[in-house]
């Protein structure tokens, strides 16, 4: 797509990153080890997006054959030579963190908690599984949670290098030149559009569309959908892409789990169990998954079902139904990730929650019932049940496992949960490159992408890869933007 280059600019740089999370700060300090200039804009008040709330896990894999896995997880939806380019650099996440000044150590999961944040691969059946391995940034607690000190570690690669960064300064419009290549970027600050040259290239990581209601209700497969992450990733990265005339691709992709929303609360709270004495029911009380069993990031998959008689979709939202015991094992979030994690402390016997009405509480079942709008009959029925599969030890209905099976006692709780957004994966389509291509597959010159804003992952996704990716095509991209010949 051709365009009006402005006649004057008010700034001037080699290669202007938009976003500041690990995609941003990873191509910024690339380019810029390269010797170009660079400048990064973000959005709000401070960098870190998804980045510094994040659970912090770094995929590093063991081998190559990483590769196989990943090809398997894809369904061929992302070009193998793609998940290769990703393998070959991602095999390198380790140095780049210890030639920068940091570094890491193997996650281990600190407790047992329902849904199950696990070590190794989301799939171990899958050929190649042994080689996922994930780390996070070397330190202890006390220096602060897996993503802060990933935070605190990449913006101070950006600091140290003197990198440029405007802040409150979203990228509004990419600026294409009479052959179609982007030559700058008009962003707004205090109010007024400031056109931006980028001489070498356009790097776009702002991230994906968790809180852009239209895209999740049109692209998504479960509606509606909250969010745990940054509210600021409302999908203008995509919006800028195809202004431009870019392909998109993996919109429909998603990493999903439950959370609890709270009205006064932008963004949902990542709710877990620190003990098996739970079980989830849909609208009407009815169990209708083995709740141990649910890969984390997938949990959208068990949500989804759509009933054609009632036109709804009677899993959204759904119920968690709980009881003393685990309601004093500890807090039902736990603050280690999330947005809201840096907004709430949640109490930790969950009784500052009951007193606000965010958890429902009864002396019997069909007491609970009748506060969540449940039929008592059809939730008694559900109780009973439960208990009877659990002293048996076999969860005939759900095959939940015997070790993840513990009976109900009264007082029992509700919490009502939705599915909410880890991220989004889709975006503008890119090669290997990290170049963003047009629906012919030509690149669009000067223009790059990487992390969750059309990232490679386009089927079934493996945990810590999101952060592993930003990192991988953050340093390709910024690579290779700063590659470019200067175009006047
Ligand atoms: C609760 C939670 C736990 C997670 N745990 C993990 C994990 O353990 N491991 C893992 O691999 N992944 C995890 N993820 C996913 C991962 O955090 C993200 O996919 C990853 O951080 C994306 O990095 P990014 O740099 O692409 O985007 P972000 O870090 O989100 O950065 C995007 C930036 O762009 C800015 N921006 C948006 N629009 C504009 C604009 N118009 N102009 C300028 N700036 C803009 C935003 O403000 C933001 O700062 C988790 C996510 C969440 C929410």
């Amino acid at each position: 797509m051709k365009g009006i280059v402005p006649e004057k600019w008010d700034m001037e740089y080699d290669v202007v990153v938009v976003g500041w999370g690990s995609a941003g700060t990873a191509a910024a300090v690339t380019a810029h080890d390269q010797g170009a200039r660079v400048l990064i804009l973000e959005k709000m008040a401070k960098g870190g997006g998804n980045s510094s709330i994040c659970g912090g896990n770094i995929i590093v894999p063991k081998g190559k054959e990483f590769l196989e896995y990943l090809d398997t997880l894809s369904f061929k939806t992302t070009d193998r030579e793609i998940l290769e380019a990703f393998v070959n650099e991602a095999l390198q996440n380790g140095d780049w963190i210890r030639q920068m000044g940091a570094d890491i150590q193997v996650f281990r999961p600190l407790e047992v908690a329902y849904p199950t944040m696990i070590a190794g691969a989301g799939f171990p059946h899958v050929k190649g599984a042994e080689n996922v391995v994930k780390y996070n940034i070397k330190g202890t607690p006390e220096e602060g949670k897996p993503s802060q000190r990933l935070w605190k570690f990449l913006s101070g690669l950006v600091a140290k290098r003197g990198i440029q960064v405007l802040t409150s300064t979203p990228a509004r419009e990419l600026v294409p030149n009479e052959r179609g290549e982007i030559v700058g970027v008009i962003a707004e600050r205090e109010g007024k559009a400031i056109a931006i040259k980028a001489r070498r290239g356009v790097i776009l990581t702002c991230g994906g569309y968790e809180n852009d209601p239209w895209l999740k209700w049109d692209y998504l497969p479960v509606k509606p959908l909250s969010f745990l992450g940054t509210p600021a990733n409302t999908g203008d990265g995509i919006r800028m892409a195809q202004k431009i005339g870019a392909d998109l691709w993996h919109m429909t992709r998603l990493a999903c789990l439950i959370g609890f929303k709270a009205p006064e609360f932008e963004a949902s709270f990542w709710v877990a169990f620190l003990s098996e004495g739970f079980f989830f029911v849909d609208k009407y009380g009815r169990r209708f998954v083995n709740e141990a069993g649910i890969e984390i990031h997938e949990y959208y998959r068990e949500l989804s079902h759509f009933d054609m008689e009632k036109m709804e979709y009677p899993r959204v939202p759904l119920w968690a139904i709980f009881d003393e015991q685990t309601r004093k094992r500890g807090p039902l979030s736990r603050g280690t990730a999330g947005y809201n994690r840096d907004l709430y402390n949640w109490s930790l016997d969950n009784s500052a929650e009951i007193a606000k009405g965010w958890i429902q509480q009864g002396k019997t079942v069909g007491e609970l019932a009748s506060k969540i709008s449940v039929d008592p009959k059809v939730l008694e029925k559900t109780l009973a049940r439960y208990n009877q599969l659990c002293k048996s030890g076999k969860d005939e209905d759900f095959g939940r496992p015997r070790e993840d099976l513990r009976p109900l006692e009264a007082p029992f709780y509700a919490i009502q949960l939705w599915p909410s957004l880890i991220n989004t994966q889709g975006g503008p389509r890119r090669d290997k490159e990290a170049r963003i291509l047009d629906p012919d597959g030509k690149p669009i010159p000067r223009l790059y992408a990487a992390g969750e804003l059309g990232s490679i992952w386009g089927f079934l996704y493996q945990g810590a890869c999101n952060i592993g990716e930003a990192l991988v095509f953050g340093r390709i991209a910024g690579k290779n933007a700063a590659a470019e010949k200067p175009w006047s």
